[in-house]
């Protein structure tokens, strides 16, 4: 990989992120407008509820999962969440945890954050080590918490009346008034984390995100991974140094670490020519920058195309069953 192509690697990302954020972006407006349909008593929706907002139900989209695993069958209320969730498991397999760097709209923010933080500081912060090894485990503990009461807790019954109810029907409508219609905690909430990530690195991704625990762990088993050829490596340490993981990137040979996003940060920064690759250990060659960009959006694509031929993309509920839910959402329980 020669010195342009590997700093033209921040560039593409870049614009990876963006059009995927304007993406989710229109998907947002999009559903604002339907959800408004129903709300102002228009007989007719403005335009069509775009299935791809169910990404923003992981919880869901995990009950869903377990529902597929008990039963077999996709449930039809909000079958893109699982799709989306299972394509995102799909790329963390096979890319690292690629959707945190290349396609998440919290991660591309969180790195804005940082970056305006490093504007203002002229750096950003480390946590002192005892404690950042501590705060790591929170998002695990997170996760294991998900996992103990949803996967291994809810019996298939359980399942089966979450996902046949009402409240499951309009949480994405609720998700929608959870931005639209923030309370104050939530408020309070977000602008402490705001101003920890100016500080500190992908606050909210390294220490409290659960859905990234998950992608991390999954994204151990990955053929892909940062390979450093020390034989060639002179030490200079600048990988470390640009590496918004604070992983030690000139110690090892090669990243298995759960945190490592495949950003590639570090690949750009390398000096030296040939040192320093995100390339799967059966391929010896230096590859072309864009293979991995290219294998990130093709998986996510695939997967998502594949839900969508499969015909698990578009929800069963109709514009009348939201004309019915919504007026009554504030009174239905799980
Ligand atoms: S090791 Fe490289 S690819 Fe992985 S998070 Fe750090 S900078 Fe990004
Ligand atoms: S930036 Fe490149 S040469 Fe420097 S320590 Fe890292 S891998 Fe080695």
């Amino acid at each position: 990989m020669g010195d342009i192509s590997k700093k033209s690697a921040g560039t593409i990302r870049t614009v990876v992120q963006w059009c995927f954020m304007f993406w989710v972006v229109g998907i947002g407006i999009r559903f604002g407008l339907f959800v408004n349909s129903v709300e102002n008593g228009s007989a007719v929706p403005l335009i069509s509820r775009p299935p791809g907002v169910e990404g923003f139900l992981p919880i869901g989209a995990l009950t869903s999962l377990k529902h597929w695993l008990v039963s077999g069958e996709i449930h039809p209320v909000h079958p893109a969440a699982l799709v989306i969730f299972l394509a995102i498991l799909l790329m963390s397999l096979l890319a690292k945890k690629s959707f945190c760097s290349w396609l998440c709209p919290v991660g591309t923010l969180s790195e804005g954050v940082y970056k305006l933080g490093r504007r203002l500081f002229g750096r950003n912060f480390r946590i002192w080590r005892g404690l950042d090894l501590f705060l790591r485990s929170i998002k695990y503990l997170l996760l294991l918490l998900f996992v103990k009461f949803i996967l291994l807790g809810m019996s298939a019954e359980a399942v089966e009346k979450f996902l046949d109810a009402p409240y499951w029907a309009v949480s994405d409508v609720k998700m929608l008034h959870f931005f639209t219609h923030m309370s104050g905690t939530t408020l309070v909430v977000l602008a402490l984390l705001t101003i920890l990530s100016v500080f500190y690195k992908m606050f909210w991704c390294r220490y409290l995100c659960p859905y990234g625990a998950l992608l991390g762990l999954a994204s151990m088993l990955s053929p892909f991974k940062i390979r450093r050829d020390a034989s060639v490596c002179t030490g200079c340490r600048r990988c470390t140094a640009a590496c918004p993981s604070a992983l030690e990137v000139h110690s090892c040979t090669e990243i298995y670490s759960p945190e490592c996003t495949g950003c590639l940060t570090c690949v750009a920064e390398c000096p030296e020519r040939n040192v320093l690759a995100m390339r799967p250990a059966f391929w010896t060659q230096p590859l072309p920058v864009w293979v991995f960009p290219a294998t990130v959006v093709f998986l996510f694509m695939a997967a998502i195309g594949a839900g969508m031929i499969s015909g698990h993309w578009h929800s069963s509920l109709s514009y009348t069953d939201y004309q019915r839910l919504i007026p009554i959402m504030q009174n239905l329980s799980h």
